[in-house]
């Protein structure tokens, strides 16, 4: 059985501290690592010395998915303790310096009719924090249904995108323990960031689709605790996930109702939606959005026509 410690770390970022959790079994693992400055790194190996166990120890660090939140401190660790990091290949290429995911998501915010200055606005906050990386570290791909093996027990990986391209689950099959990163929150239901689809070039990722099929595969499992990416664990699975289809129910009906009788852009729709959005938070609350209007369209239930290479929308 394998022993499980959940070590919170604080972020400077509004979501709040973010959960690593220990696996004290044979290899020492760690699922996710915090963000990469001083004060995480700190609290991190602070505890993990109170737990009996030292960074220089780690062997592998499971990353969740390259948002700096969980995966910043990877490398850190990585190099002080010569652990090799584990993650899914779509995620690792986010970690790449050669990655521009700035310029990757231009196409999509012209496409919705965000202003000049709107735009400056939005890429003129720049994270302090270094971006994540794994230069210089040995890492291993993750894919769905890969099993990662202990000495006292094993992890299922379960590839549920939609928050980001490659956000990979754990499940331990023994405890029925379910590690679920920012796909499964208890208080929150993760953003559906606006991304390129890794496979096809140029195509959007239909980030909510993918979403809420990933739900629909959890429900269907035998969960005992979940250990999320934020907050405190529990048990009520099932009730998270059906707050998260409530809200996204909520969030179709408000945008075919602000629909009603007009023709709307997705950046529009968003200002309505949310009025007091500032800096980086714009395009999270963009990307919330388009993700529902790509889902309605999908569903046939609005259309949309493209004018100066932007995408109106109506019911
Ligand atoms: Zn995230
Ligand atoms: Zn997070």
């Amino acid at each position: 059985m394998l022993s499980v410690f959940q070590i919170i770390v604080p972020t400077p970022y509004a979501v709040g501290p973010v959960n690593v959790y220990l696996i004290k079994s044979d290899p020492l693992t760690l699922i996710d690592a915090g963000p990469n400055n001083a004060k995480a790194a700190k609290v991190l190996e602070g505890m993990l010395t109170s737990l009996g166990s030292n960074v220089k120890d780690i062997k592998r660090i499971v990353i969740t998915h390259a948002h700096p939140d969980h995966s910043g401190l990877a490398s850190d660790i990585a190099h002080k303790s010569g652990a090799t990091v584990l993650m899914h290949p779509w995620e690792l290429k986010r970690m790449d310096k050669t990655t521009d995911l700035i310029k990757e998501r231009l196409p999509y915010v012209i496409e919705a009719g965000v202003p000049q200055t709107v735009m400056a606005e939005m890429y003129g906050e720049r994270d302090k924090l270094p971006r994540p990386n794994v230069d210089n570290c040995r890492v291993e791909e993750l894919k769905d249904d890969d099993n990662i093996k202990f000495a006292d027990g094993e992890l299922q990986v379960l590839h549920l995108p939609g928050h980001s391209p490659g956000h990979t689950c754990l499940y331990d099959p023994e405890q029925k323990t379910f590690f679920s990163g920012d796909f499964l929150l208890p208080h929150i239901t993760p953003n559906p960031v606006i991304e390129p689809d890794p496979e096809k070039p140029g195509q959007r990722l239909p980030t909510l689709k993918q979403y809420l099929n990933g739900l629909d595969k959890v429900d269907r499992f035998n969960i005992g605790m979940v250990c999320p990416g934020h907050g405190g664990v529990f048990n009520d699975y099932r009730g998270a996930v059906n707050v998260a289809r409530r809200h996204h129910e909520s969030q179709f009906n408000t945008i075919l109702n602000k629909l009603n009788g007009r023709e709307l852009n997705a950046y529009a729709l968003s200002k309505e939606v949310y009025p007091n959005l500032h800096g980086w938070d714009i395009f999270l609350g963009l990307s919330e959005i388009q993700a529902h209007l790509d889902f309605l369209v999908e569903q046939g239930r609005i259309s949309f026509s493209k004018e100066k290479g932007v995408s109106y929308y109506r019911a």
